[in-house]
């Protein structure tokens, strides 16, 4: 695909994934014309409501069906950094990737992440990578309280310990090691907030306001705009997450997680390489949403306007407590609620989300 020319409308993304946010991504595809083909496990994703084409991926070295997916689309693209690394590697064999498979391995790898903004001068939290418990010992000892986490395929809070003490290094590294792990210090941020922006193939960048986080058991439970955060503080955030997604040649859409320090330093936690949780405000209070800026991005659009005609929180529907707030919320006023359609509620999973909407302040 030349960086100059647009998709025509008809034409089909392939998407790596068939979560919710494949889903959202999808209904945004088709506004503007495009067809939406999912690579997942399950023909009964989330995304298959509204998705055009399902291509099963049996294992995560099944060959025949990514070759068959990547010959039936005209862009892949992913809604998911969490993949295993045969699967990055039949991925890595196709061209027409956006973003680009070695920027979502990236993403996917706390190590290749964290060296990775440390190399561009985008801070983040003093870590190491762990090869023993002595290396959690020593770094306890140096930094104080500390958490421990998976290099890989850890999200929402998953495959991550959090110790004061050196003498808990055996147990900590006894429950993770055998995997890739990091160790990072502990920060005391006053909150937590993100950018997400996107960027096209001529470079140009569009990112919406900042959005401050507030995480529950370590999954997402609300983003609010504004951040209540001073413009120089804010700046500090878009210009990392800018920095990250040229330093990458991104393509698409990324969210950068950061922590804000007193005194207003950001330290950058983590890049999703996908439209991201804390982006989905935008459905309700831009014209044009996070997915759509996605779509237009890796379909080779002029970006949107990532201007925000209104305040809002969104909250995220979460378990079976989430189902049962659904039928006040859809009887709301002034609240959008959303839901991803999937067949079970078990605890800590995802089902929806509702955005509350106010004048802009
Ligand atoms: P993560 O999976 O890295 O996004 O971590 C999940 C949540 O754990 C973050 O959103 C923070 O609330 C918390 N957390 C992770 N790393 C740190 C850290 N180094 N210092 C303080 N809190 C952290």
């Amino acid at each position: 695909m030349t960086r100059a020319e647009a998709l025509p409308r008809g034409a089909v993304i392939g998407m790596v994934g068939g979560g919710q946010l494949g889903r959202m991504t999808s209904v945004a595809a088709a506004r503007l014309g495009y067809r939406m083909h999912v690579l997942s496990a399950d023909a009964d994703d989330p995304a298959m409501d509204v998705a055009w084409r399902h291509t099963r991926l049996a294992a995560a070295d099944d060959a025949a069906a990514v070759d068959a997916f990547a010959a039936a689309v005209d862009v892949i693209t992913f809604e998911t950094e969490n993949l295993d690394l045969r699967l990055l590697a039949l991925l890595e064999r196709q061209a027409h990737a956006r973003p680009s498979v070695a920027a979502v391995r990236l993403a996917g790898d706390r190590r290749l992440e964290k060296a990775f903004l440390n190399r561009i001068g985008v801070p983040t939290a003093p870590w190491v990578e762990v090869q023993g418990a002595d290396d959690i010992a020593r770094f306890v000892a140096a930094h104080g309280a500390a958490i421990v986490k998976t290099a890989r395929a850890g999200y929402d809070g998953k495959g991550q310990m959090r110790l004061r003490d050196a003498a808990d290094a055996q147990r900590v590294f006894a429950a993770l090691g055998g995997v890739p792990i990091i160790i990072e210090a502990m920060v005391p941020f006053l909150r937590e907030v993100s950018v997400v922006l996107a960027r096209g193939a001529d470079g140009a960048i569009a990112a919406f306001d900042v959005t401050e986080n507030v995480h529950r058991d370590g999954i997402l439970d609300t983003s609010t705009v504004p951040a209540a955060m001073d413009a120089a503080t804010a700046a500090r955030a878009i210009d990392a997450a800018t920095r990250v997604a040229a330093g990458l040649d991104y393509v698409g859409l990324m969210a950068l997680e950061m922590f804000v320090m007193e005194g207003g330093a950001v330290l950058a936690n983590e890049i999703a390489p996908r439209p991201h949780n804390s982006g989905h405000w935008t459905m309700d209070a831009c014209l044009a949403s996070q997915f759509e800026q996605h779509v237009r991005a890796i379909c080779g659009l002029p970006l949107a306007s990532p201007a925000r005609h209104a305040d809002a929180v969104m909250t995220n529907l979460i378990g079976p407590e989430g189902a049962a707030a659904w039928d006040g919320l859809v009887a709301t006023p002034g609240t959008v609620a959303h839901w991803y359609g999937k067949t079970q509620a078990r605890p800590g999973r995802k089902l929806g989300h509702a955005t509350a909407l106010r004048a802009k302040g």
